[in-house]
């Protein structure tokens, strides 16, 4: 069976989703693997290179090939020239590319949603939601640390002693407990804050402090954090500003599932922070935990930068390509038999992230939104 990769077509989108490092492991398990030409150009990987891994190289590799990789969804017109019965394996954010699932339904292919992995322990190799995380946690210290006008570590030095930056991350999931660790490493002071009370140990674990508001935890079901009453999500913010206007750096990484992001930090906060220091919203794309951020913009509020995130995986395509690429071949071999790919809706794993198959939509959300 042909398994291709195609070149991504959206903009700023970085990376690919095969790398020529993990072309091998498909081949090994009897796939044949075929690459649009160019297709990791923009994650540093040549034609060549994936030549040399085994795969083939070529203009079109849709026609005819039976599972399809990508990062973003595929264009809807190139869905419904795909054979019925081919898989495509991507992101699939459900709730805005509705002409891409009725594509796929109405095409009889089998969409997977990486997205949509379940958190269980068995599936953790092919947790993308994790290893994009992880990118985005480890670039927002980054792109803190290059804004902001002052070190991030201590100094001490024949001119005198100059004193660590203080961070505050908001949110301590996968791209919070990163960032976390990516501003210690760089030797700033961190306090964070989550709403699961499970976090704090995780926080304390990497040597921040945990902040700890007068709040009930809000812990939901499988571990994430519940959407919570708009009072609480007020005296939440109240308890916060004071650490927002204190700290140098703030990165807010919190996110529900399934809903927008919590709003966390009023304008009145960061315009009482001290001048220069840098918020990082890595939630801009999802409605923001700051007010007034916007996804890929960097605005200045008071004296104070505030970057919001837009598709921060792809700011950093080798790395997320090669964690991205490995959570995908994982996925394809556990379908995988004697070079056989098949859909075994019996495997918690697979039934998770289809979204379409035979025909339906799978996926309970996106079908009543299609009705
Ligand atoms: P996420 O991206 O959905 O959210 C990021 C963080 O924001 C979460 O920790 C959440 O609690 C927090 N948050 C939500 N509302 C908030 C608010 N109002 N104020 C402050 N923080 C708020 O989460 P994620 O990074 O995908 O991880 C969620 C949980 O799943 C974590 O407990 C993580 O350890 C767990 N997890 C489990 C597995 C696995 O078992 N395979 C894999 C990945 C993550």
């Amino acid at each position: 069976m042909r398994v291709a990769v195609v070149r991504e077509t959206r903009p700023q989108e970085k990376r690919v989703a095969l790398v020529p490092e993990l072309v091998g492991r498909l081949t090994g398990a009897g796939l044949d693997v075929v690459v649009e030409t160019g297709a990791g150009l923009t994650a540093f990987h040549t034609d060549d290179a994936y030549r040399d891994a085994g795969a083939d190289v070529r203009d079109d590799v849709l026609e005819g090939s039976d599972v399809i990789l990508s990062v973003q969804p595929l264009d809807p017109v190139r869905v419904a020239n795909l054979k019925p019965g081919a898989i495509t394996l991507s992101f699939i954010p459900t709730a805005s590319e509705l002409e891409f699932v009725r594509q796929a339904r109405d095409a009889g292919v089998t969409a997977c949603a990486m997205e949509l992995v379940p958190r269980i322990s068995r599936a953790q190799s092919m947790d993308a939601l994790t290893s994009q995380a992880l990118v985005a946690g480890y670039r927002a210290v980054l792109v803190a640390a290059e804004r902001l006008p002052r070190f991030f570590p201590l100094s001490m030095t024949a001119a005198g002693t100059v004193p660590p930056a203080q961070a505050l991350v908001l949110g301590a999931g996968v791209a919070g407990l990163q960032a976390i660790a990516t501003a210690r490493r760089l030797g700033a002071r961190v306090d964070a804050y989550d709403v699961r009370a499970a976090s704090a140990e995780e926080i304390r674990s990497l040597g921040a402090r945990f902040v700890e508001l007068d709040l009930p935890s809000l812990e939901g079901a499988g571990g994430y954090a519940r959407e919570m009453t708009e009072e609480r999500a007020q005296q939440q913010r109240d308890l916060l500003a004071p650490y927002v206007t204190a700290a140098d750096v703030v990165i807010t990484t919190a996110a529900v599932p399934g809903r927008s992001a919590p709003l966390l930090v009023e304008r009145d906060a960061v315009e009482a922070m001290k001048p220069g220091s840098v918020v990082v919203d890595l939630a801009a794309e999802s409605g923001g935990n700051v007010e007034g951020s916007r996804p890929g913009e960097e605005l200045t509020v008071g004296q104070t930068l505030l970057w919001g995130g837009a598709n921060v995986p792809s700011q950093l395509p080798v790395h997320a390509s090669r964690l991205y690429a490995a959570n995908l071949v994982n996925l394809i071999l556990l379908m995988t038999s004697e070079g056989e790919i098949t859909v075994d809706l019996d495997d918690e794993i697979i039934d998770g992230v289809c979204v379409t198959h035979d025909g339906t939509v799978r996926h309970e959300p996106t079908r009543a939104s299609l009705e």
